[in-house]
């Protein structure tokens, strides 16, 4: 059996790492940094220009306030918000955001742009990864004013508003991964697999593995990235099987199965435990900061003035820092887990691990894949275990012919 990489291509794919171990290591300090900027410097100016951005706005727009729709809307902030100043509180919400944004605005298309076109994993035209950005950042600002008015706005009218928002949100999360089929819509074209051999394959795959879904659709990712990718997305009937065409073109009807076979083992693990956990997290995150915030009108931090007083937002950002990367390890362990099973109910699934073992291989290839990372890269938070992991795990095939080579790349211990 050949050997995953050549090792032109393995000085290759260690090229193309090497910078993303290097913002991995150093992208905590410099984000620790811009939030200390700001939460320094900058939320006493920020806060000055949005509250007379927002005051020049509402004498502008005054007659939004007795137009038919636009009232109703504005009538039922006021009354959210409690007071007038709504308006200065979802600017100066923005202006945070979109601050970070800029200062990122270098990383991001050296990262997102240069460094894929370098080794081939972006097929991004500058117009559409421009277009991709802004799409991104423009969701990102209508969850970042949600957040504000809701957050704030309620923890302005009641004592215990961390629970009141909590046990909902907390609902809703249960619930949203129903809506994920058309979350990936917003950025790609999506057309259900034609019928055919393939089609009909994977039907019966998922009425052997007793997994329900609607539909198998091709998502059209070749616009943006070279990369192979499937999944599910959906619950019991939204379940949707996503393949993106680079999948369709780069493996065999077998490979497909057996990585359709690994998400079907997604679909098994148990959730409830991971769930109730998030819902639980999300309320007691929701309590720290009704702490903070109380902390911070005690204390007078950043000029507030008051409990719930908008300039305490960039705190939540540093908090929700620390949740996430303290977390990080610890949930990326439990899904290396996870995929280290499905990798075992998918072989399980096909009994065919030379299909699964040539789709691992041709999925390292297409996605350069570093088959041995530096340790504390994958501990910090990689989803997967490394690939060459992850093959050393799959059973050799039952073959008459004497196995060649083996794999000098693989079989050596990766730490
Ligand atoms: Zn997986």
């Amino acid at each position: 059996m050949e050997p995953i990489f050549t090792p032109e291509q393995l000085a290759e794919i260690q090229a193309y790492h090497l910078p993303l171990y290097i913002k991995s290591a150093v992208s905590p300090l410099v984000y620790l940094g811009v939030l200390a900027l700001i939460l320094g410097v900058l939320v006493r100016p920020f806060y000055r220009w949005s509250e007379s951005c927002a005051d020049g706005l509402s004498q502008r727009l005054a007659f939004l306030r007795t137009a038919p729709v636009s009232r109703v809307l504005i009538q039922s902030l006021d009354r959210l918000w409690g007071e007038p100043g709504w308006g200065a509180a979802i600017l100066f919400a923005l202006l945070v955001e979109l601050f970070i944004e800029l200062i990122y605005v270098p990383a991001t298309i050296y990262f997102g742009y240069v460094l894929e076109h370098r080794h081939g994993m972006s097929a991004y035209t500058p117009l559409r990864f421009l277009l991709d950005e802004l799409k991104g950042i423009a969701l990102e600002g209508f969850a970042v004013s949600a957040l504000a008015l809701g957050l704030y706005g309620l923890a302005r009218r009641m004592n215990r508003w961390w629970l009141v928002l909590g046990l909902p949100t907390a609902l809703l999360m249960l619930g949203a991964s129903a809506l994920d089929p058309y979350r990936s819509q917003v950025f790609f074209e999506q057309a259900p697999l034609e019928q055919g051999p393939l089609r009909e394959r994977i039907t019966a795959l998922m009425a052997r593995a007793e997994v329900p879904f609607q539909d198998v659709r091709v998502e059209k990712t070749s616009v943006a990235s070279k990369r192979l990718q499937a999944y599910f997305a959906g619950q019991g009937p939204t379940r949707t099987i996503v393949l993106n065409d680079v999948i369709l073109q780069e493996l065999e009807p077998d490979e497909v199965l057996a990585a359709v076979a690994h998400e079907a083992g997604h679909v098994h693990e148990p959730k409830w435990p991971g769930r109730i956990a998030a819902s639980l997290a999300l309320v007691a995150l929701l309590f720290v900061i009704d702490r903070l915030l109380r902390l911070s009108a005690t204390r007078g931090w950043f000029g507030t003035t008051r409990f719930a007083d908008i300039r305490t937002f960039p705190l939540l950002w540093l908090l929700s820092f620390f949740v996430f990367f303290l977390s990080a390890p610890i949930s990326s362990a439990f899904s290396r887990e996870r995929e280290r099973e499905a990798d075992r109910y998918a072989l399980q699934l096909t009994q065919d691990p030379a299909a699964f073992r040539r789709m691992l291989v041709k999925a390292a290839r297409v996605n350069k894949m570093d088959p041995d990372p530096p340790r504390w890269v994958v501990l910090k938070g990689h989803s997967h275990p490394p690939i060459g992991e992850r093959l050393a795990a799959v059973p050799p095939a039952p073959e008459k012919r004497a196995p060649a080579e083996g794999l000098p790349v693989l079989t050596e211990p990766s730490h």
